[in-house]
């Protein structure tokens, strides 16, 4: 038995809840008025994509990556 490997198991589930939950709350207080950073990387949105698409929330590397994982469920 290898507990370490059962440790860090426990600890990146919880890392996933909490980043869960923040995405949740994020996504809340996004609902209409977009966000000037990646609610997934944290990166920085460009005044490009925000005047062209204002209620982001993600930058586009993430939003394709969301959409992609979305399309294949
Ligand atoms: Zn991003």
């Amino acid at each position: 038995m290898n507990l370490s490997n059962a440790a860090f198991d426990l600890a990146a589930l919880r890392t996933d809840q909490e980043r869960d939950a923040g995405i949740t709350d994020a996504r809340a207080a996004l609902k209409q008025t977009g966000s000037t950073v990646c609610i997934d990387c944290g990166d920085p949105i460009s005044n490009e994509r925000r005047l062209a698409a204002p209620f982001a929330c993600r930058c586009i590397d993430c939003q394709t990556l969301h959409e992609a994982e979305k399309n294949s469920r």
